[in-house]
This record gives structure tokens, C-alpha cells and sequence, in this order.
């Protein structure tokens, strides 16, 4: 074998390859660029490689989906290689397409946007990679228990959620079945639902507002249960539709309106105070300030007539 004394691409690419079986990726990733750079092009696999390994780093920029993506679609590889395992060029683009999105629905602040969104990309994780393992999350994360089909319960369950929050201001009821539902495939996928359940124990729950009477639905929506000192002679066990405070306790239920009317006059008075005391202390910083300086040509006054 001839000695070389220059690398070409070729014996960087395979040095870049060896890199990323020994978990190199920081590493590897600049042999690959030197690579592309002495012999290749953007339609090289190396361009792959160098996307996936930025995405290691960010998994949860959508932008960083759309660069491997990019660097798949200008290549006419069907396959590659990365570290041990072979990857599906296919396979990995609609992944990553599917991974973006549910990223950008997850980050938009149009509740039904992404409710409505979540549940589309939700059917086409479980019907385009079904059983299949998440090839993004096995190669950085060693974690080969996130399928399609667990990313379409999750996703589901948080769609129903999202709709809870969206309908549960003006329909408790309402919400507490879509937390439901959302309990059914978060137990599907392995996990309790205990949040979902404690939800919808909340929004079903009833009570009369101890000061104006009105009933109200929806525990930490609609009503609030709020301490406060009821002496046994007020505490008649108030039965009827609603409760007005919660068995044994030192709290009383208060309706949203009500509770608000208070806590938003208290804030009135807190702020008074807030401004009366910063008033008060800038006055003393003022009167110290002059009383400072006036000690201050004192000193000078006697220094210049020693
Ligand atoms: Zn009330």
C-alpha cells in the first residue's frame, strides 16, 4: 500500500465513521466536515450525519428536524450508516417530519390549533411507524421503548387535555369528559392518569359560596376553597345542593367572583401601603442625603482651619 501523506475524503469520511462508533459525535462531526470540504458535496451522506449529530444537541428545536430533512432530500442515499446502526433514509425523514411538528404544535399558544393539530400527527405516528422504535431517541437517548404508537397515546391524551383547558371556563362538565378520554390513553400507554382523574374529581365537584350563596362547578376554576376562621356556632354543616366549606377543615368555598372581588380589593390596599412605605423611605434617604452633607462641610470647614 502506497503511503499518503495527505488524508483524501474517503479516509476522512471512514476516520469520521470510526469517531461516531466510539461515540465521538463532536469529533466525528468535524472529520466529516473536513470531508465534505476536501472532496464532497451537500448531496454527500456525510451532510446526513452532520445534521444528526447537531440534532443530538437540540432535540426539541423543530428547526434542527428540518435540517436533516434538507440534507435527506439532497441526497440519493436510501441508507447509511450511523456508529452501529443502519438507519432507512425514509424511515428517518418522516420521523423527523413528524417530530417537528408535533414540536411546533406543542409550542403554539392557539390551544385549538394545537388540540386539533396533535390528534392528526398523533394518527400518522401510529399509522406511518406503528410499532416501530423512534430512531432519533434509540441512537442519543439509548432508548428503544418510545414507538410510534406511544407517541400516538401520548399525543392524544395531551390533545384531550389541551381541549379540557379550552372547554373547562365554560363547561367544567364538559371537560372533565375530555379528561376522560384523556385518562383512557394515558392508562393505555402504561401510565396512572392520576392527574386526569384528579381533574375531573375538580371540575365535577359542587359547592354553595359561603358569602353570596350562588353554586358553582368546577373546584380551582369556578370556586375556590380559601382558609378562614369559622367558629362552631357559624359552622352549621350547610348541606343543600352544595357544600360551603369542606368537612373539617378551616376553609370555606368561595365562587370565582366572589374571590375575586376580595383579592382584587386586597390588592388595592396592599398597594396603598407599598407606595405610602416607598414614599416614607425616599423621604428619610433625602433627609440622611442633606444631613450627610452638611456633616460633610463640616469636616472640610475644620480640616481648613487647623
Ligand atoms: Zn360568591
Amino acid at each position: 500500500m502506497a503511503f499518503k501523506l495527505f488524508k483524501d475524503g474517503n479516509d476522512l469520511y471512514e476516520d469520521a465513521k470510526e469517531l461516531l462508533k466510539r461515540g465521538e459525535y463532536e469529533k466525528a462531526r468535524n472529520v466529516f466536515q473536513k470531508s465534505i470540504d476536501k472532496d464532497g458535496g451537500v448531496d454527500d451522506v456525510a451532510a446526513i450525519k452532520i445534521a444528526l449529530i447537531d440534532l443530538r444537541t437540540r432535540l426539541t428545536d423543530p428547526s434542527a428536524y428540518g435540517r436533516v430533512r434538507t440534507a435527506i432530500s439532497n441526497s440519493t442515499a436510501t441508507e447509511f450508516e450511523f456508529g452501529l446502526v443502519t438507519v432507512s433514509c425514509a424511515d428517518l425523514d418522516r420521523e423527523c417530519e413528524l417530530t417537528k411538528r408535533k414540536l411546533e404544535l406543542l409550542g403554539t399558544s392557539d390551544k385549538r390549533t394545537r388540540a386539533e393539530g396533535l390528534q392528526e400527527v398523533a394518527v400518522r405516528f401510529q399509522s406511518e411507524i406503528g410499532d416501530r422504535n423512534l430512531i432519533v431517541l434509540e441512537l442519543f437517548r439509548n432508548d428503544s421503548t418510545v414507538t410510534g404508537m406511544t407517541e400516538f397515546f401520548n399525543l392524544m391524551a395531551t390533545s384531550y387535555e389541551t381541549l379540557s383547558d379550552l372547554t373547562v371556563w365554560d363547561d367544567p362538565q364538559k371537560a372533565a369528559e375530555y379528561e376522560q378520554i384523556a385518562a383512557g390513553y394515558r392508562q393505555q400507554n402504561g401510565q396512572s392518569g392520576d392527574a386526569n382523574l384528579e381533574r375531573i374529581r375538580s371540575y365535577a365537584r359542587t359547592c354553595k359560596c359561603w358569602i353570596c350563596g350562588r353554586i358553582a362547578t368546577g373546584e380551582g376554576i369556578h370556586f375556590f376553597s380559601a382558609p378562614s376562621e369559622v367558629s362552631p356556632c357559624l359552622d352549621d354543616g350547610t348541606g343543600g345542593v352544595g357544600k360551603s366549606k369542606p368537612e373539617g377543615t378551616t376553609h370555606i368555598y368561595i365562587c370565582r367572583a366572589c374571590y375575586s372581588a376580595v383579592s382584587n380589593r386586597s390588592d388595592e390596599i396592599s398597594r396603598k401601603y407599598y407606595n405610602d412605605s416607598i414614599a416614607e423611605i425616599r423621604r428619610t434617604e433625602a433627609r440622611l442625603q442633606a444631613e450627610i452633607a452638611a456633616l460633610q462641610s463640616q469636616i472640610s470647614m475644620l480640616r481648613m482651619s487647623r
